[in-house]
C-alpha cells in the first residue's frame, strides 16, 4: 500500500538500459549520459553514481548548475555542459566542467576567463549547426571561429552536432543533409586543428537509428531512462521510472452535479469519483485533464475527469470497485510514460523533466 505519490526507480532497470546500449555501440565509441534536468527527473546525482558503478565514463548535463551538483555528489568523471551561459563561466572552471562553445561571444567570454586566471589547455568542446538551426557554429562560420578562438588556452576535445529529426524513419533527407554537412565539418576541423578532436552526432534515437554514424562518441539521454522514441526500439529498453499515487478520497456524484473547478466535468449518471495527489504543480499538466490522460486503477485503464488541480487531479472510478487507498498508476514499464502523454500529445521527456521536486523519489 503506498501512502503518498511516489516516482519508484528501479536501478535494475537502468542497469538493464545501460548495459544494452553500450552492448549497441563500439567497445571504442564513448557513451556519454546525459544526466540534464536532474537526471530527466530521476535524479542526476544518483543516477550519475549508478551509472558510474556500471561503468559510464562521460557525463553531459545542459547548464553549470546541475554540473556543480553532480561534482557535489561525487562525480570525478569528464563532464560536458552544453548550454553554457555567460553568467556561468566562473563555476565551469570552479568544478572543472567542460564547456561547449557554441558562439564567438560565449568562446571569447570564456577565453578572456582563461587568460585572466592563467590557465592553458583547458577542455572544450565545439558545437556545430548542420540544420536544426538552434545553437552552434555552422561550417560558414567555422574557419572565423578557428582564426580568432584557437587558443593554447583550449583543448578541443571534442567537435560535435545534433540531429533535428533522428527518429524519424529512414530514409530521412534533413537527416543525410545533416550527416553530409558534419562529413564537411569533420574535414576542416582536420585541416585546422593540430590534434584533431574526437567527432559525435547521435543522440538515444540516432543510436538506434544511425548505429553506422556512431563515431567516436554518443550522446545517450532518454535511452538510459527506457525510451528510444519508437515502439520497436522501446521494447530493448526499461523505463526506469513509475509514478502512482493513493486514492487519497472517494466520493459518490449524482447525475448533474459536477466536479472540480469551473464545473469542468459534469456527471451524466450516478458516478463514483476518486481524488489523487498529485496536479499541475507536481508537473501533470492540464492538458491531461478533461477526459484526456488516463491512469491505471487495479488494472483497469480509468480517465482523468475535469480540470486538473494544482495539487489534485480526480478520476473516474464508477467502474472499478476498488477500496480507499487503491494505488492509481500515472504510468510504469507496462503502461509508460510515452503512452501517457502521447494521449496529450506530447512526449515522455517533457512529463519525467516536469515531475517535481515534492514526488518523493523512491529507488528500489
Ligand atoms: C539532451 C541532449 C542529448 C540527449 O538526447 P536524447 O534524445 O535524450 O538521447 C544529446 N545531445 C544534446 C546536445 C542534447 O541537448
Amino acid at each position: 500500500m503506498i501512502k503518498e505519490a511516489r516516482l519508484t526507480i528501479n536501478m535494475d532497470s537502468l542497469a538493464h538500459n545501460y548495459n544494452t546500449l553500450r552492448s549497441k555501440i563500439n567497445p571504442d565509441t564513448t557513451l556519454i549520459a546525459v544526466v540534464k534536468a536532474n537526471g530527466y527527473g530521476n535524479d542526476g546525482a544518483r543516477i550519475a553514481q549508478e551509472l558510474s558503478k556500471l561503468g559510464a565514463t562521460y557525463f553531459a548535463v545542459a547548464y553549470a548548475k546541475e554540473g556543480k551538483i553532480l561534482r557535489e555528489a561525487g562525480i570525478k568523471n569528464p563532464l560536458m555542459v552544453f548550454y553554457p551561459q555567460l553568467e556561468q563561466l566562473e563555476q565551469i572552471i570552479e568544478y572543472l566542467l567542460e564547456p561547449v562553445l557554441y558562439n564567438l561571444e560565449i568562446s571569447n567570454a570564456f577565453i578572456s576567463l582563461l587568460k585572466e586566471k592563467n590557465i592553458k589547455n583547458y577542455p572544450v568542446h565545439i558545437k556545430c549547426n548542420t540544420g536544426l538551426n538552434r545553437i552552434g557554429f555552422s561550417l560558414e562560420n567555422l574557419d572565423s571561429f578557428f582564426k580568432k578562438v584557437n587558443t593554447p588556452l583550449i583543448h578541443i576535445k571534442s567537435v560535435y552536432s545534433h540531429l533535428g529529426f533522428s527518429e524519424n524513419p529512414k530514409p530521412c533527407a534533413f537527416t543525410k543533409k545533416q550527416f553530409d554537412t558534419f562529413e564537411l565539418i569533420k574535414s576542416r576541423v582536420k585541416e585546422l586543428c593540430t590534434s584533431p578532436p574526437k567527432f559525435h552526432i547521435l543522440n538515444s534515437s540516432g543510436v538506434f537509428n544511425y548505429p553506422e554514424h556512431q563515431l567516436d562518441a554518443v550522446r545517450i539521454g532518454i535511452a538510459l531512462y527506457g525510451f528510444a522514441n519508437n515502439p520497436e526500439w522501446n521494447k530493448s529498453l526499461r523505463p526506469i521510472a513509475k509514478l502512482s499515487a493513493p486514492i487519497c478520497q472517494i466520493h459518490f456524484i449524482k447525475k448533474g452535479e459536477s466536479v472540480g473547478y469551473n464545473q469542468g466535468w459534469i456527471a451524466t449518471k450516478e458516478s463514483r469519483i476518486g481524488i489523487i495527489p498529485l496536479g499541475h504543480a507536481d508537473g501533470i499538466g492540464r492538458q491531461y485533464g478533461n477526459s484526456v490522460g488516463k491512469v491505471n486503477v487495479l488494472g483497469q485503464t480509468v480517465t482523468i475527469i475535469g480540470n486538473v488541480c494544482m495539487d489534485m487531479l480526480m478520476i473516474d472510478l464508477t467502474s472499478v470497485d476498488c477500496p480507499l487507498g487503491t494505488e492509481a498508476i500515472i504510468f510504469d514499464q507496462k503502461f509508460t510514460a510515452s503512452d501517457f502523454t502521447a494521449s496529450a500529445n506530447t512526449i515522455s521527456y517533457e512529463i519525467l523533466t516536469s515531475l517535481s521536486p515534492r514526488i518523493q523519489r523512491v529507488y528500489i
